[in-house]
């Protein structure tokens, strides 16, 4: 029999400590939730879901397994926060997409809307390209430090503004690999 994954009562990362947060299996159950309605909302269509790197590879890995719809699967990566805990508010693209987007369904698959840039510079873009539809998905969402707001179609969780770690995000490219959500301990740290 596999073990189960490990699960840490606590995580640090260069002297800040990090406490669970939303657990394994609620962000599973959320997940299914999700698919069934992207399932139901996109049946007949064949959507290009689209994964931003790298935060959103363990979300997207869990999501479109179970999209039971016909779809495609692309990625693209933006420049990140470096090894900083605050958004720097630049854009850039770092890795284009393969697919063609024109006339296309796209699903774009995001790990966390924290300023909102992010996102902005992502829809203006996929938007010149002239997509049939463009819906966005993200896990996280910081709703009281969005500065540019844009129609979110599926939000896993709304969080507060502290930063968070795990299940695909970093801290300085650290704790990609917990498998559960992890939050600043204010009581540790209060840069944020
Ligand atoms: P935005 O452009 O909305 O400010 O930020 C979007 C990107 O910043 C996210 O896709 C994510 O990569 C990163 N980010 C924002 N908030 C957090 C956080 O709390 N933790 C981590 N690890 N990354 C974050
Ligand atoms: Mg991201």
């Amino acid at each position: 029999m596999t073990a189960p994954i490990e699960i840490p009562n606590e995580v640090e990362i260069r002297g800040d400590r990090f406490v669970p947060f939303i657990d394994a299996q609620r962000i599973q159950e959320r997940i299914r939730e999700i698919a069934d309605a992207i399932n139901r909302d996109l049946t007949g269509s064949t959507p290009i879901f689209i994964c931003v790197l790298n935060g959103a590879f363990m979300f997207f890995a869990d999501l479109v397994r179970r999209i039971t719809i016909d779809c495609e699967v692309d990625f693209l990566k933006l420049s990140s926060y470096g090894e900083e805990k605050i958004s720097s508010g630049s854009v850039k693209l770092v890795k284009d997409l393969n697919c063609e987007v024109e006339g296309r369904h796209i699903v774009l698959v995001e790990d966390i809307v924290d300023t909102g840039y992010s996102i902005d510079f992502m829809k203006k873009w996929i938007a010149k390209k002239n997509p049939a539809t463009l819906k966005i998905v993200t896990l996280l969402h910081k709703p009281s430090s969005t500065k540019i707001t844009h129609a979110l179609d599926y939000v896993g969780f709304e969080i507060p503004t502290k930063f968070v770690v795990g299940y695909g995000l970093d801290y300085a490219q650290k704790a990609r690999n917990l498998p559960a959500i992890y939050i600043l301990d204010s009581n540790h740290d209060n840069e944020q």
